[in-house]
């Protein structure tokens, strides 16, 4: 969703994603109809990117990011969204962003709440500064216990941050949580934490490794 606001906006985006539809996702992403069971997500996407007229300059990759493609996949992006349900793939994706000097973006969504925190190395916190490298239970979770607006209501949001800093250079540090339940956004100041092993020590341990391939389940 996020990505189709931000090409309405004149930005061309890259979809990486490996995942196929579910009859699950339907409800949650109802951009993607069931007839596309059991296709790959970026298929459906790119379908309805170009039933929209906005198959320009997108690029739509069919796989899942990973500690060894992640250097090719994303050299060429100037911002990087997060619409993923891992734990895994955002710390890489924290670890890439910090030691190439991409501003990213993260947001998360579990029951009726939903998370976003800006990340923009060398000027805010980064996404280990908040978590300490503990896996922390809303940012892990898979979308089953997800209120179906929830992911579209975080997308409106997400987009809105992305151009703000793109367009207006306006950012903070803060972890942003919005709550469709009580219809209350709150935001908690997250401080960069001098000891942190990715953007204090520099330590790319996930990139550096190569431990990451596949799908990521947590
Ligand atoms: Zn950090």
């Amino acid at each position: 969703m996020a990505a189709l606001l931000l090409s309405g906006m004149n930005y061309n985006v890259k979809l990486i994603d490996g995942d196929t539809i579910e009859s699950s996702n339907s409800e949650r992403q109802p951009l993607s109809g069931t007839n596309y069971c059991g296709k790959p997500k970026v298929k459906a996407l790119e379908d309805v990117f170009g039933i929209l007229g906005r198959s320009g300059d997108n690029v739509f990759v069919n796989t899942y990011l990973d500690s060894f493609n992640i250097n090719d996949l994303l050299g060429d992006v100037d911002f990087i969204m997060d619409a993923t349900d891992s734990f895994r793939s955002r710390e890489l994706i924290n670890e890439y962003a910090v030691k190439s000097g991409k501003p990213w973006i993260y947001s998360s969504s579990h029951g009726s709440q939903g998370e976003i925190k800006l990340i923009i190395p060398d000027k805010t916190s980064c996404l280990n500064c908040l978590t300490g490298g503990r896996k922390l239970v809303p940012m892990a979770c898979h979308s089953d216990s997800v209120d179906p607006e929830i992911p579209s209501l975080i997308s409106l949001y997400t987009s809105r941050f992305i151009t703000d800093y793109l367009e207006r250079n306006i950012w903070d540090e803060d972890l942003y949580l919005i709550s469709a339940l009580s219809r209350d956004v709150s935001k908690i100041m997250v401080k960069k934490d001098t000891h942190c092993r990715v953007c204090g020590f520099r330590d790319f341990k996930l990139l550096e490794s190569h431990s990451i391939t596949g799908r990521q389940l947590y």
